[in-house]
């Protein structure tokens, strides 16, 4: 656990809490429809496929591959000035849905589309662990 935490923290919202409190047991818990059955991401009441409010939270893999980054080279807030440039990596599940996350442990200049990664939690503070990915074996 890091002793302190420079960079921005999420908000968790009532939509979001199964979410956090999942990633802070390092589960990742994505939202389903009772109703329908489809998985979403990122958290919302409503489903945007058939418009229930109905909702379950699931325990998902963890496994899935790049589906697309964005390297940020100059930052705009000061807690992420020691990692420019530092890749914000779109994740596809193997359950189809997308995360907007970090790879820990690969270089921005050697993602591809289609890497394997699977998920790595880090716990920045008590009340806060976020889910990160790392190339898979
Ligand atoms: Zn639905």
């Amino acid at each position: 656990m890091m002793l302190r935490y420079d960079k921005p923290l999420p908000e968790i919202t009532p939509e979001s809490k199964g979410f956090w409190e999942g990633c802070r047991r390092h589960e990742l818990l994505i939202q389903k429809c009772r109703v329908c059955g489809a998985l979403r991401h990122y958290p919302r009441a409503m489903c945007p496929n058939c418009g229930s409010w109905e909702i379950e939270w699931v325990k998902v893999s963890g496994r899935g591959k790049v589906y697309s980054w964005m390297v940020t080279h100059r930052t705009f807030h000061h807690g992420f000035a020691g990692d420019v440039p530092y890749a914000s990596v779109i994740v596809e599940l193997e359950e189809g849905v997308r995360l907007m996350t970090e790879v820990v442990d690969v270089k921005s200049e050697e993602l591809y589309i289609g890497m394997p990664v699977e998920v790595v939690f880090e716990d920045v503070t008590p009340e806060i662990t976020l889910p990160k990915f790392k190339k898979a074996a």
